[in-house]
């Protein structure tokens, strides 16, 4: 395709003629104009049938100490800077010992010259370059790049009107006086007339000079020569803008005259500052209409209303009314029908002892646990049949079981994953142990004693009547069976007797005992739901969710390395996130564990910081992979997240979606509460089963907020699970909206895969709440999603029961302390300065009012 003839060069005068081919590869097609530096052709690249400009360089610049070599690493250095603002650098090139460079060929006209024609650029026009200008330059300078040259000549407008920098860094190349002058003076700092270094604030002076230019037609400095321009910049630099032009955008005038601050300190700190502050100040708006994934950098600097002042006082009004909802219906759903008549945690464990010391069991033991575990298969039965769920919560036999456990020696965990020690972990094999396991009203179901080496067992004729009284089992009922279950504990008597429950004849309990010599060594209720007890931690483990963690993890690396050899990555944020989670992991299993001195416990340290690193590099991976399609389709939903990540804890919108955050959060975990409750008056168990991992397990571990690390681990495993499901749903799809349909749909199955009461309420109530979450993300943001999940796992596991003594209640101040904390930093950011839209960078706080005039 031939390349357009420009208008704007009709006479011909160059030093190489229209139709002469350069090098066997670039036909000229036409002199573009003369510059600064020499002239520039338009010509045909013969290999590649495009059109570039080949741009010559003054002859001198090869005789020039250094100059060459000066020269090829401007071109290197510029040819790192792909942005849709600024136009693309392509090769060097010799021709008769003149050096040539070939770039981008703009087919459109410069700024200086389209000033000269039309006299001003208007005033919405003027703000859209001016965001082009800067988005580019901000570009540049993000990967180490200065323009040196910043001029409205540099400053190209294709045939779409499109700003594209041109000649980065190439001043400097050019350069052969080593006055260190690179650059055209009337567009210079004043410090650089002084010989001080080009440097980012000297940019945004140039810059200033072009927007002055740009919004008033006119240009700032008059001086022609060196000498006048000093003198100008000693007398005051520039006239005020508004004095040229006096309906000037007050916001735009201000801006312009801190660029043009004498005092480099004194100007914005960055391109993407001043960007801000311009009217159409989005530089992020700038970026999504260019079609890129903007950096992080600009995502931070991108102006967000905050919403009216009211808004924080509202949400974290709503989100404590909604507190006090969730706590007076919470325990209602969650513990209906295991709340009466439900020991208190401490008794549960005394009656165990006082069972293990009655059977002749002398407790030398040096370490016992106690805690509580989900009865999975209790469920799957209650929900196999309507009736059955009806007499659940009415008969005994509970869904949540209390265990007991001692030993001689340190009971210490073997899994790896798991930071509390387990009804099952570590394996019940050593002499010595006992083990208990009741219902939460302390009835027994499970009993085996592990004689000690050397015990010898007295004979005489077992005792069977105390187990079976503490399994409230009454002896009219039973009738002698033939045993059929195989004790764990060592006998030589075993007898068995079935019974039905009392309130549900159809319920048939088979009751086994052993015992060796004359004392009782074993003892289980069995009932129909029960499924074999004595299972190795894994087993538990869901295996669904072990294949989903293994896919996650290897896109992840696929994905992260894309992003990292594209320079989408966010190396610094991944970088955070992964060390944050290292922290978070560590710190959960130092509060956590159960800390022994011994062989076994440099094991333990080495597998935890292992686990540890492990969360770490996944949490970075993920990001990497993640985040830059997150921040690349939805950027504005990531502004408040980036801004934390940099720092900004009291920056005004992160408080806010701190707020929504709780807000939201608790608003989910009250929905929720609400299902359940309803679904349990109707005969349904409840959701509230589930356990987070906190809430069930051991407990009494006597350090309150140990679980604090865990549970902010699991909203972070939750919230990069919803990122994740949303961006792949999102680029599959290419739609916003039914990328949240499907995203919420997806979500629904993997919470339902598995999920022992599932039922089709179970199904619709998750899809709603998925979809909620899903919008959350959409349309409130990604900080907010990740304080509704540590806000959501806070409520389900710490506001559960006003009564600290309850065997399933976790400390409730905990968790309101938890809450209260998240609104207080909420509020703190929020309120702090409601009308400023964002906070101003840390360096300009003392300028703040200023600031917040140009604004407001
Ligand atoms: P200056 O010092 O004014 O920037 P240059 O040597 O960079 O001069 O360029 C001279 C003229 O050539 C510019 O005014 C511009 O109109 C034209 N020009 C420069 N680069 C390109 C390009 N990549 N595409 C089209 N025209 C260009
Ligand atoms: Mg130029």
């Amino acid at each position: 395709m031939p390349p357009s003839e420009p208008g704007s060069s009709s006479s011909f005068a160059g030093e190489f003629a229209p139709g002469e081919v350069l090098i066997g590869r670039y036909r000229v097609v036409a002199l573009l104009g003369e510059g600064g530096m020499g002239q520039v052709y338009l010509a045909d690249d013969l290999v590649l049938g495009q059109p570039v400009a080949l741009k010559f360089l003054p002859r001198n610049i090869a005789e020039t100490e250094g100059g060459l070599e000066r020269f090829r690493s401007e071109v290197r250095l510029a040819r790192e800077v792909s942005h849709p603002n600024v136009a693309r650098v392509h090769d060097i090139g010799e021709v008769d010992g003149r050096h040539f460079l070939t770039m981008e060929f703009v087919d459109g006209e410069d700024l200086s010259s389209l000033v000269r024609r039309i006299g001003r650029v208007p005033r919405e026009k003027a703000a859209e370059i001016g965001q082009q200008i800067c988005a580019g330059l901000a570009e540049a300078h993000r990967v180490g790049v200065l323009h040196r040259d910043l001029k409205p000549a540099n400053v190209m407008l294709d045939g779409e009107g499109r700003v594209r920098l041109t000649d980065f860094g190439l001043a400097v190349a050019a350069d052969d006086t080593s006055s260190g002058l690179a650059g055209t003076p009337q567009y210079m700092a004043p410090e650089l007339l002084e010989g001080a270094r080009a440097s980012e604030a000297s940019e945004v002076y140039a810059l200033g000079l072009v927007l002055y230019e740009l919004f008033t037609g006119k240009r700032a400095l008059r001086g022609e020569s060196l000498a006048e321009l000093s003198r100008e910049h000693a007398a005051g630099g520039p006239d005020p803008a508004s004095r040229v032009l006096a309906d000037l955008d007050p916001t735009v005038e201000h801006v312009i005259a801190r660029c043009l601050e004498r005092d480099p300190a004194d100007r914005p700190a960055s391109i993407g500052e001043v960007a801000r502050a311009l009217p159409g100040g989005d530089p992020l708006e700038a970026a999504i209409r260019a079609g890129e994934t903007p950096a992080p950098e600009l995502v931070a600097a991108a102006r967000r209303d905050v919403g009216p002042a009211w808004l924080p006082w509202s949400l974290a009004l709503v989100a404590v009314a909604l507190v006090a909802t969730f706590a007076w219906i919470w325990p209602k759903s969650r513990f209906q029908g295991h709340t009466t008549g439900v020991e208190p945690r401490d008794v549960l464990v005394k009656n165990a002892r006082d069972l293990l010391a009655s059977l002749g069991h002398e407790e030398r033991a040096v370490d016992g646990a106690a805690g509580v575990v989900l009865d999975r298969g209790a469920f799957a039965w209650a929900n196999a049949k309507p009736q059955n769920t009806a007499r659940f919560p009415a008969e005994g036999p509970a869904p949540v079981r209390f265990w007991y456990r001692s030993a001689d020696s340190p009971l210490v965990s073997w899994a790896q994953f798991w930071v509390g020690r387990l009804l099952e972990d570590p394996p019940h094999v050593e002499p010595g142990m006992a083990r208990v396991v009741t219902d939460l009203r302390g009835r027994l179901l499970e009993l085996s004693v592990l004689p000690r080496v050397g015990e010898v067992p007295k004979d005489g004729e077992p005792d069977f009547a105390p187990v079976l009284a503490a399994a409230g089992l009454d002896d009219a009922t039973l009738v002698d069976a033939q045993p059929q279950l195989v004790p764990d504990a060592p006998f030589d008597r075993r007898v068995a007797w079935t019974t039905t429950l009392p309130s549900a004849p159809d319920v048939e309990l088979r009751v086994e005992a052993a015992a060796l010599g004359g004392r009782v060594q074993w003892f289980d209720v069995h009932r129909p739901w029960d499924r074999s007890t004595a299972r190795h931690p894994y087993a538990s483990m869901d295996q669904t969710g072990n294949a989903l963690t293994l896919f996650v993890l290897l896109v992840a690396v696929v994905f992260a390395r894309r992003n990292l050899a594209s320079g989408r990555a966010d190396r610094s944020g991944a970088w955070r996130v992964g060390t944050a989670m290292f922290a978070v992991v560590v710190a959960g299993w130092v509060m956590v564990a159960h800390h022994v001195v011994g062989a076994s416990s440099v094991y333990a340290l080495f597998v935890r910081i292992a686990s540890a690193l492990f969360y770490g590099v996944f949490a970075a991976a993920f990001y990497l992979a993640v985040e830059p399609s997150f921040r690349r389709h939805f950027p504005r939903r990531l502004v408040s997240w980036v801004r934390l990540l940099q720092g900004r804890f009291a920056d005004p919108l992160v408080g806010r979606d701190v707020l929504a955050g709780v807000a939201s959060g608790m608003g989910l975990a009250t929905a929720f509460a609400a299902f359940s409750y309803v679904m349990h008056a109707n005969g349904a168990p409840g959701f509230g089963w589930a356990p987070s991992s906190g809430a069930i397990s051991e407990f009494g571990l006597g350090r309150p907020g140990a679980e604090i690390p865990t549970l902010l681990r699991d909203a972070a495993v939750t919230t990069m699970t919803v990122v994740l499901i949303l961006v792949l749903a999102r680029v599959a799809l290419r739609r916003t909206w039914p990328a949240v349909l499907a995203a919420s749909v997806v979500t629904t199955v993997l919470m339902s895969v598995g999920f022992p009461a599932l039922t089709p309420a179970y199904v619709a109530v998750t899809l709603l709440l998925s979809t909620l979450w899903i919008l959350l993300l959409v349309r409130v943001g990604f900080l907010s999603v990740a304080v509704a999940g540590v806000v959501y796992l806070t409520a389900q596991s710490r506001l559960a029961s006003m009564d600290p003594s309850h065997p399933l209640s976790e400390p409730m101040w905990l968790g309101l302390a938890m809450i209260a904390a998240l609104l207080v930093w909420g509020l703190v950011g929020a309120v702090r300065s409601p009308v400023t839209g964002s906070a101003p960078s840390p360096q300009h706080v003392d300028r703040a009012p200023a600031t917040r005039r140009t604004r407001a």
